[in-house]
């Protein structure tokens, strides 16, 4: 049976060196739940080192193993995943990119937790970084790791895609486009009309706990999975996103 799941699939946690610190993954689900989401992904930038004891701490609610990945043109993608594997796979690729460094100031906003919310260790890479992947490049890895890729915040005036590459080209298969919160379906539909034939969703891109459920997408699917929120982005069998 068909049944409406509020999702949000990209939040921050504390290893974004440009989140707030206590956006432990454990305090993003206890709010995600207060909040009344039933899906979240979190997508940290360029790094899933938070991801597991987000699952871990999910108690109830589904938390898609995700990252925020910075392509060769500064165009932020979601890269959304089943489960931790191919995650950590992406991962490995990305890292190859991303320099340590010993900016005390980047370290100590960069921080690795365990589902007890105790600080395992900071994470020593630039993660701001762009990898050295293309667009096309990324979205190709990402489906041949069995993922799904979204084109981030294509609104905003910075890192989206149409503000960096000035449009979004027709050879690009992404899975979804992403309207920040700040648009709203109304606007973007003026705004966007060309883009019009992919699916479209909107997200917190939360960086603070209060900002978790500022937007959110209504996906109509068969029950709280990555393999629904694949069919539902394809509209099949009734399913449908909507916001
Ligand atoms: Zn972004
Ligand atoms: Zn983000």
């Amino acid at each position: 049976m068909l049944r409406v799941y509020r999702t949000d699939l990209h939040i921050h946690t504390c290893l974004s060196p440009c989140a707030e610190l206590d956006m432990t993954p454990a305090r993003v689900v206890s709010a995600a739940l207060e909040e009344g989401l039933d899906i979240i992904a979190v997508t940290d930038h360029n790094t899933a080192e938070n991801i597991q004891p987000a699952v871990e701490a999910a108690a109830g609610l589904t938390v898609i193993p995700g990252m925020e990945l910075t392509t060769a043109e500064e165009v932020h993608i979601l890269a959304l995943f089943p489960d931790m594997d191919p995650l950590m796979r992406l991962q490995e690729i990305v890292y190859k990119d991303l320099p340590s460094t010993d900016d005390e100031r980047i370290l100590h906003e960069q921080v690795v937790v365990n589902e007890r919310d105790e600080v395992v260790r900071f994470n020593d890479r630039v993660l701001m970084d762009a990898t050295g992947m293309g667009v096309e490049e990324a979205i190709g890895i990402i489906h041949g790791l069995g993922g799904i890729s979204v084109a981030c915040h294509i609104d905003r005036d910075a890192f989206g895609i149409v503000a960096q590459l000035g449009f979004i080209p027709e050879s690009l298969d992404f899975d979804a486009l992403e309207i920040s919160f700040r648009t709203g379906r109304e606007r973007a539909s003026k705004m966007f009309g060309p883009y019009s034939g992919y699916t479209w969703i909107t997200s917190s891109d939360a960086h603070h706990v209060a900002d978790i459920g500022r937007a959110a997408t209504e996906f109509t699917m068969r029950e709280a999975s990555f393999d629904e929120i694949v069919l539902a982005l394809a509209g099949e069998g009734g399913r449908g996103v909507r916001f």
